[in-house]
């Protein structure tokens, strides 16, 4: 987040506990969430790969965050994982999953020749089913009740260049979350997924021409300027706050209007 904006702060979320999955380091969206709902008053436990914890875990810890390292591809990284969380925190009032990969190779290119079976089963396993897994072993935590949040792109609704696998593997996880917001309804856990428009983070930069993506979405978007890290976070803050409480099943789009946006002038 950038440390010029200055963070609203208040007692939203106070009395709230949180899971954060998906940091890696400074730019992560994670932190950016982490950062909003720390300055709202929430309690947080923070999780990251171990081959990131040399940046991770000072960030998590300077949020007052309990950094946790968990590999989502490890049931036993999980395992272990959630039971630290329910000794050290004992309930969850919202997850915020933020984890996504896919292998380079099917981030370029043609999208049909370009897919291998080992690349499509690797995105949805760590894209998709970590989604599933982290909201069942969390909802196990929620007995009041809760908000699940997770993080996904246009290219689920619309084939965008180089996106490829990981769009498709979008549209499964926003399929997942409906599934799981009528599956968890009755027992009042609301799920969402914040569909945010291209920052510059780690997972940006593994997509080919992905800077370039960016450069040229503010051009195309409606407000033309680029997405801003904190206004993704302010939308999980809703989202995960009692404010947000008759909202379920909904992919709310958070890009500065590009998803809406017809053809640019000059093409017609
Ligand atoms: P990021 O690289 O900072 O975060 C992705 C995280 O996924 C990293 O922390 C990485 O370590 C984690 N991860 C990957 N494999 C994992 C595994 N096996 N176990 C545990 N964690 C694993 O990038 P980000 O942009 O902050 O991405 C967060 C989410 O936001 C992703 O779902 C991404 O698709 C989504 N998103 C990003 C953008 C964007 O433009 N940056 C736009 C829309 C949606």
């Amino acid at each position: 987040m950038a440390d010029e904006f200055d963070l609203p702060k208040g007692d939203l979320m106070k009395g709230k506990k949180g899971l954060i999955m998906g940091l890696a380091d400074s730019h992560s969206i994670a932190f950016g969430i982490a950062q909003q709902m720390a300055a709202q008053g929430a309690e947080l436990a923070i999780t990251y790969m171990e081959s990131n914890e040399r940046r991770a875990k000072p960030l998590a810890e300077s949020v007052g965050g309990l950094p946790i390292a968990c590999d989502v591809s490890d049931d036993a990284s999980m395992d272990a994982a959630f039971a630290q969380i329910e000794k050290s925190m004992g309930t969850l009032d919202f997850l915020v999953h933020a984890i996504a990969m896919a292998n380079r190779e099917q981030l370029q290119g043609s999208f049909v020749e370009n897919t291998t079976r080992d690349g499509f089963h690797f995105a949805l396993d760590i894209s998709v089913y970590s989604f599933v897994d982290a909201t069942r072993r969390a909802a196990k935590l929620m007995p009041n009740g809760g908000s699940i949040i997770t993080l996904t792109y246009l290219g689920a609704e619309r084939p965008m260049p180089n996106y490829n696998m990981m769009g498709v593997a979008k549209a499964a996880l926003e399929s997942a979350v409906r599934y799981a917001a009528r599956d968890l309804g009755p027992q009042k856990i609301r799920v969402n997924a914040i569909s945010a428009g291209a920052i510059r983070t780690l997972s940006l930069a593994g997509i080919a021409g992905g800077r370039s993506m960016h450069a040229k979405s503010a051009a195309l978007s409606a407000l033309k300027e680029h997405t801003a890290i904190e206004s993704v976070a302010g939308c999980a803050l809703w989202l995960a706050s009692d404010l947000g409480r008759s909202a379920t099943g909904e992919i709310v789009h958070v890009d500065a209007g590009i998803h809406m946006m017809g053809p640019p002038e000059e093409l017609l």
